[in-house]
């Protein structure tokens, strides 16, 4: 397949507003694509080569491919920085670039699919003396064949800033509309929240049609998507809501880890599917330890913990193992333990849809239960006032509060979904706010006075589950201290748009956008409908979104999540349907 193709497919799509639209588009291409090839299509649609969780990524610094385009174009250097400068981006000035230059493309030889991925392996692989030179060395001979169209797209894949605007969602509606029905859309959703590789989701429905699909099961060494709960105001509404009897368990403090267990490796997941294992590479050993069969899959919170009495320790001590440099100290000195909550998988068994209670004992029957690998703690719990007593015991330990979980036979691990089979209620819920948000950063808009020349706020955004699409729900000014602040514009670089990105709607205007990647950890006084902001616009009043007023920074950013696990539109229409509930002195 030639790379022109795909490269035309991606600036059609780019270009496209209509996300029905868009799926159509790749829907239509889809059809034709070999099934060797479709692999590539769907990660590099994405700006990938590899699954989402593979650990390496395509990072060529600005000044590399600056490079590569200069001797292609046969520019001086400064010359081209000039124009990526005036063009916003690396892409967009090679497009132009080699559009003046079309005359070479008289003695080249047409891209393939194949040689652009395999020169692109190349590229990421490429290490030790010399790496730079090789690396431009292959863009700048991928550039010389390239009409204009590709090279934006090639200097966007290996800078990673490849966005043309359709999400994994869009990709799964588009496999869906390719080779099956709508009907078949979760079905499709369920392979892939289960094994997190969009790659393998579309070269088994090109080849086996939805009967393979169906058969995927969850595999050791492929990241689940998580599980997650949904939120209640007070215990009895949670008992209640649990059918009057549930499991309540202690919801810890700390950094959730999906462990894949083989015979001679364990491999750690955090929830965003980074490889957690180089920060708790204890914890992983003794994992394998305590396991007593070959293969095994096991969630559980890591916390950290004062071992001289055994406490648990706030968040924040527990982040110092997520940090890249110092990672051997920072595991002397921040000790932890892994409460496990789950299992998912015991040798060639998909427990996924087995029901919680024996998921939770097959824990138990196949860990040794040791210092630092431990169960959460549970109860079953039968009453509101039980939930109360459980929930108190929880707070005195250190917890945030529970997790209440259905113990019905139909109390499955939805991977991916949040739901009512899992019910948390925390310490923030008897204050003034249902809960805190997670939302992305968008947006950010310039200091004055002591922030002048910084960000001074940020645009911040929830995520629409339906659309796959990011909504704008308050502009965040309070709550950062002089270190964040001081941070802040590294931290978000990597994520800066040219313009407003494809997936974000929004009516305020900041003076950087970026990419949906970003999320931060926001309180807020009370929700209020808002004619400016965008998030759940529709959802209470027509032709207004959901604001949240008096944001504060929490100090926390939640690197744990995915932009796609920030807050909802629909948590923040149900959580506004609440508060208005409480002040018309409903309840
Ligand atoms: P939240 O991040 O507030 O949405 O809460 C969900 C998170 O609580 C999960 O992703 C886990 O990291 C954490 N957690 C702590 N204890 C438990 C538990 N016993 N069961 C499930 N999740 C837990």
């Amino acid at each position: 397949m030639l790379f022109s193709e795909l490269a035309e497919i991606f600036d059609r799509i780019e270009a496209e507003p209509s996300r029905l639209e868009m799926t159509s588009i790749l829907a239509g291409f889809l059809k034709n694509v070999n099934s060797d090839d479709i692999p590539y299509v769907v990660y590099l649609s994405q700006g990938r080569l590899h699954p989402d969780f593979y650990p390496m990524v395509l990072g060529m610094s600005d000044k590399l491919v600056i490079k590569a385009i200069a001797a292609t174009v046969g520019m001086r250097e400064s010359k081209v920085f000039d124009v990526v400068v005036k063009e916003g981006d690396p892409g967009t000035a090679a497009e132009k670039l080699v559009n003046d230059k079309k005359q070479m493309t008289l003695f080249s030889d047409p891209l393939t699919l194949d040689r652009v991925v395999k020169s692109l392996i190349t590229i990421e692989n490429a290490e030790g003396k010399d790496s730079q030179d090789r690396k431009t060395k292959i863009l700048s001979n991928m550039l010389h064949d390239s009409n204009p169209i590709e090279a934006r797209y090639l200097c966007r894949i290996v800078t990673g800033r490849m966005r043309v605007g359709a999400g994994t969602m869009t990709v799964l509606d588009a496999l869906a509309e390719a080779f099956a029905s709508r009907d078949d859309r979760p079905e499709i959703e369920r392979a892939f929240n289960i094994t997190c590789d969009l790659g393998l989701i579309a070269k088994t429905i090109d080849e086996g049609g939805i009967d393979a699909i169906r058969k995927i099961k969850v595999r050791v060494g492929n990241p689940l998507k998580v599980m997650l709960a949904e939120r209640l105001r007070s215990i009895p509404e949670v008992v209640e809501r649990l059918g009057g009897k549930c499991a309540m368990e202690y919801k810890y403090d700390g950094i959730r880890v999906q462990a894949h267990i083989k015979k001679d490796s364990v491999k750690l997941y955090s929830r965003r599917l980074e490889d957690l294992t180089p920060n708790f590479p204890d914890v992983a050993l003794s994992l394998r330890e305590h396991c007593n069969i070959d293969e095994a899959i096991v969630e559980g919170e890591c916390v950290a913990v004062d071992t001289e009495t055994g406490n648990m320790l706030p968040f924040q001590e527990v982040t110092h193992r997520r940090k890249k440099h110092g990672i051997s100290d920072a595991i002397k000195d921040y000790p932890v333990r892994m409460f496990m909550f789950d299992m998912l998988y015991a040798d060639g068994r998909d427990m996924t849809s087995e029901p919680y209670l024996d998921r939770r004992s097959s824990i138990e029957s196949n860990f040794k239960i040791s210092d630092n690998i431990r169960m959460t703690a549970m109860k079953i719990i039968s009453s509101p006032e039980e939930g109360q007593k459980f929930f108190d015991e929880a707070i005195a330990a250190r917890c945030e509060g529970i997790m209440a979980k259905s113990i019905s036979k139909d109390s499955i691990y939805r991977a991916g979904s949040r739901g009512f089979l899992w019910i948390k209620y925390k310490k923030d819920y008897q204050q003034a706010l249902v809960d805190s948000f997670d939302l992305a950063v968008v947006g950010a808009f310039y200091g004055m006075g002591k922030r002048a020349g910084k960000y001074g706020a940020l645009l911040m955004a929830a995520y629409d589950q339906d659309a796959d699409r990011f909504g704008t729900a308050c502009k965040l000014g309070t709550g950062f201290d002089d270190e964040f602040l001081e941070k802040l514009p590294e931290m978000l670089e990597p994520y800066i748009s040219q313009d407003k990105p494809p997936s974000v709607d929004a009516q305020m205007i900041p003076d950087v956008w970026f990419d949906p990647y970003i999320v931060l950890e926001v309180t807020g006084a009370e929700i209020s409908i808002s004619p400016i902001h965008t998030a759940a616009a529709g959802y209470t009043k027509d032709d207004s979104g959901l604001g949240i007023r008096f944001p504060r920074f929490t100090g926390r950013v939640r690197d744990d999540k995915d932009p796609t696990e920030c807050t909802t539109y629909s948590e923040l229409a149900d959580i506004y349907a609440l508060q208005e509930h409480d002040s018309n002195g409903l309840i």
